[in-house]
């Protein structure tokens, strides 16, 4: 059964009465070529895969026939029938019923996946979810090797933006912060059903053993990023000052250390300047 195949999946979805949901992001692949090289780029024979959203386990036969083990959580319980007959035939995919953000993802890992030597995200993503959850799979410091999800083509290409470009915002500097992020390929739009208004891009995001820069303070490093970018018109000093209630003397002082002009905005920054000017504002 080819689970990319339009008519396949209109055979599955019409006798349950199926109708897509917008507001879960509901888009289903119906391009074969894509997740078995989305499988490839995560898994081999000795990776527990953890998926998010499998819809009707399109990615998930995949993935289940390079991984030791799958384990994909699905928010929708109508899926339940369907994705109970196209697993049938993979003994080592699971699907657990809940909402990936909601859920404590480090407990489930080490519940399902002790006997995997390592441990992949892999997922066509809901996109409503997308800077959240891939915030919670970083910051949460999970055990995992990699995370390879398809986004929309804009978010990609912000989260693997240089942090200090245009193009860049809050979540690219945690993506750099956390990994080394790669986007590997473009899918348009007519390989959905429905098709989305929007292109996609699959990216990668290899964790990174320790951060590319050290501060004295994560959480506070964390809150500068966010605040450097909140208005992204103003100047640091006015939105950093604004968004964190630091006194503007303060943070000028911290500029001109730096060699900074005092107009300068926040997302010019460079990943290791916004750990210097976090050290010398906490
Ligand atoms: N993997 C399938 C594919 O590639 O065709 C479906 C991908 S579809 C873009 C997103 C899937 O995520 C849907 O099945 C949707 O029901 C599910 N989903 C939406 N919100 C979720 C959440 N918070 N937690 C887990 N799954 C969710």
């Amino acid at each position: 059964m080819n689970l990319a195949d339009y008519k396949v999946v209109k055979s599955l979805l019409e006798p349950i009465g199926f109708s897509f949901k917008k507001s879960l992001g509901q888009n289903f692949l119906i391009d074969s070529s894509v997740c078995p090289a989305m499988a490839e780029y995560s898994a081999d024979k000795n990776t527990g895969v953890l998926e998010i959203g499998p819809g009707i386990g399109v990615l998930t036969v995949e993935c289940a026939k390079v991984a030791k083990k799958v384990v994909a959580i699905e928010l929708d319980k109508r899926l339940e029938a369907v994705l109970n007959k196209t697993l049938a035939d993979y003994d080592n995919a699971e699907v657990v019923f809940g909402d990936a953000l909601k859920l404590d993802l480090a407990s489930l890992i080490k519940e399902k996946f002790s006997e995997c030597e390592r441990v992949a995200v892999c997922a066509n993503l809901p996109y409503y979810i997308t800077s959240p959850l891939i915030m919670k799979l970083l910051e949460s410091k999970l055990n995992i090797d990699s995370i390879t999800v398809m986004v929309q083509k804009e978010a990609a290409e912000r989260l693997c933006a240089e942090v200090g470009s245009r193009d860049a915002g809050a979540v690219t500097a945690a993506c750099a912060y956390y990994s080394q992020p790669t986007l590997l390929f473009e899918v348009d739009r007519y390989s959905f059903m429905p098709p989305p208004n929007v292109d996609s891009a699959v990216i990668k995001l290899d964790i990174l053993k320790e951060p590319p820069v050290k501060v004295k303070d994560e959480k506070f490093f964390f809150s500068i990023i966010k605040a450097c970018f909140a208005q992204r018109r103003k100047t640091l000093l006015n939105t950093v000052s604004n968004t964190l209630k630091i006194d503007k003397s303060k943070i000028s002082d911290a500029l001109t250390q730096m060699g900074k002009e005092q107009s300068i905005r926040g997302e010019v920054l460079t990943l290791e300047e916004l750990a210097t000017l976090s050290d010398l504002l906490c």
